[in-house]
């Protein structure tokens, strides 16, 4: 078995069913390497998760190889932040692993707006 394919069983999570479209989602962008959808619990008046396609675990799980990937999704980011119309500013957040608030291991980036948003976090 390639490791590829055992990473793909080792991270098959809901946000893989939601690529697949097996569970529904308010999706708000896709292209070949990511989709966006909105977050089903908003914790701001915007609330969007990026995902890429590929599934990566956990930011910790990244690779050199996903170089040009992770610069996608940051790119991608801004334009989705830009799409819903996020003028006055946004934040992006990975939570990465268990002390990190990570609940879902599909590497995915929280696009949030609309409102103020504290600092620090909890
Ligand atoms: P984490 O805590 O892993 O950084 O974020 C996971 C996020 O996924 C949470 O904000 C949670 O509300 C969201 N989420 C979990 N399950 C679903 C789902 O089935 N659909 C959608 N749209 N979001 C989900």
């Amino acid at each position: 078995m390639s490791k590829y394919i055992a990473m793909s069983e080792n991270t098959e999570t809901i946000f893989s069913k939601i690529i697949r479209r097996e569970i529904p989602a308010d999706i708000v962008y896709e292209d070949d390497l990511a989709l966006a959808f909105k977050d089903i619990h908003p914790q701001a008046p915007t609330h969007i998760l990026l995902i890429p396609k590929k599934p990566i675990a956990t930011l910790a799980d990244a690779e050199s190889q996903d170089h040009a990937l992770l610069g996608h999704l940051l790119l991608t980011a801004k334009r989705v932040a830009e799409q819903a119309g996020l003028k006055n500013g946004y934040r992006v957040v990975i939570n990465a692993g268990d002390d990190g608030g990570q609940t879902v291991y599909h590497l995915h980036l929280h696009i949030l707006g609309g409102r103020q948003l504290d600092w620090p976090p909890g």
